[in-house]
């Protein structure tokens, strides 16, 4: 029933929510049966006031959770000052974002884009043009198996996963795909066609998979040798996720062109893509590409203020301390529960593989209060706002032994 409140405002039941989203939108999602109201620290409440401890962070986003104070006063004083100009005019906050990722990522130059697939496209191009400029007729990506780089067409025709591509083929040409941590694989790849080489430090969407030392390393090598550009995708795997700002720095390894997104804007639309002066000198110029808000002063607001926190607060040095604890809880909860294949991951991005698929698993902890979200069908991923406290790792571990237990019990049952 559609109720007024007292500010004139339509006060909706959850299901009316739910409603009138399906009948308006695309469906192109099936979403969790909640209507998300409000977030208070590492908590989401519907609209019932049911809570949540939130173990999903917007998908790796919300680093900084809910309610921050001083983040929503930096956004809320840049609404009242500017909130868009375009790429015509400078503006205030763009080269404070700009220089703060920068000083975190170690890269020379950035360019802010609106998302993440967004910041991938504009990398593909930059090595395109970089190729071009120097004239050496390269052209081709090589990318991994497991990939994900976005849903642009670009973006798509480095990510590998088929029943995303397959309704949209053909994608760009010049694309194969290297097996993720085998180096070999990858140099059977290369030719004087390839322009660059596209990974993830560490798969998110492809089940929470870490690159080996020797294969960040190699890669490194192989680019440096052949003269290919070495690209990092760190959407998902960045700002400070895996204890270091960007995963890459934990193997002493520098991109030619880093990708960045998800977390840098605490929830505001923002990417960006980031290169090397060595790169920036031959590749985007005046006139080869753009975007109308990409770097617009909200979110570079955004961009800055997070960075200012995340350094301020050692973010890095809490995400090491909380995620070695989260490590050793979900190692003891791999050991007593047969169905718990293997932990994955690193600091705060971590995966629990199951020996089946894990929406049902899912699905029950929503029940407990619990959200987790799943990185292909069969590992729950657990990527918690970064400023978690060991005491909302027990809570989840708590609710995860719940569910996996009533799990077990099914299957013990079903295998009698
Ligand atoms: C989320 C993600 C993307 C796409 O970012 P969007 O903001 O959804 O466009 C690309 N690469 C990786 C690794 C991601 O996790």
């Amino acid at each position: 029933m559609i109720t007024a409140t007292a500010k004139g405002m339509v006060k909706m039941t959850p299901n009316e929510y739910m409603q009138a989203t399906d009948k308006h939108l695309v469906h192109t999602y099936n979403r969790f049966p909640v209507a998300l109201d409000r977030g208070e620290g590492v908590y989401l409440y519907d609209t019932d006031g049911k809570k949540y401890l939130d173990f999903a962070a917007g998908i790796a986003v919300c680093g900084l959770g809910y309610g921050n104070q001083e983040l929503n006063t930096a956004l809320k004083e840049q609404i009242d000052k500017l909130m868009h100009s375009s790429n015509l005019y400078y503006n205030t906050t763009c080269g404070r974002a700009a220089d703060a990722l920068k000083r975190v990522s170690g890269m020379d130059r950035v360019f802010f884009t609106n998302s993440g697939t967004e910041a991938i496209e504009g990398a593909l191009k930059a090595a395109r043009k970089y190729a071009w400029k120097k004239q050496t007729g390269r052209y081709a990506y090589i990318a991994m198996e497991d990939s994900f780089h976005g849903r642009s067409m670009g973006a798509l025709s480095v990510t590998e996963h088929e029943a995303y591509r397959t309704p949209f083929e053909p994608l760009i040409p010049g694309v194969s795909f290297a097996k993720f941590n085998d180096l070999d694989s990858v140099k059977r790849l290369v030719t004087d066609e390839t322009c660059a080489i596209i990974l993830e430090p560490l798969q998110g969407e492809g089940g929470i998979n870490t690159a080996a030392p020797e294969f960040m390393e190699g890669i490194r090598k192989l680019c440096d040798e052949e003269g290919i550009l070495m690209i990092c995708d760190e959407i998902q795997c960045g700002m400070a996720r895996t204890g270091e700002m960007f995963a890459c720095q934990s193997y002493g390894v520098k991109p030619d062109i880093l990708v960045m997104a998800k977390a840098i804007g605490s929830g505001v639309p923002v990417g960006a893509f980031a290169m090397t002066e060595q790169v920036a000198e031959y590749s985007l110029a005046p006139g080869d590409h753009g975007t109308t808000y990409g770097g617009n002063p909200f979110a570079c607001a955004a961009v800055a203020k997070t960075i200012e926190i995340f350094e301020r607060e050692d973010m890095k040095a809490h995400v090491k301390e909380v995620g070695a604890y989260l490590e050793k809880r979900l190692d003891e909860l791999a050991e007593s529960f047969d169905m718990v294949l293997e932990r994955r991951g690193r600091g705060l991005i971590q995966g629990l593989r199951l020996d089946r698929p894990v929406g049902g698993t899912i699905n029950q902890a929503l029940e407990e209060g619990l959200l987790i979200i799943s990185a292909r069908s069969d590992v729950i991923r657990l990527v918690p706002p970064l400023v978690i406290g060991k005491e909302h790792v027990d809570e989840m571990i708590g609710v995860l032994r719940k569910v996996l237990g009533d799990g077990s019990e099914i299957n013990a049952d079903s295998r009698n």
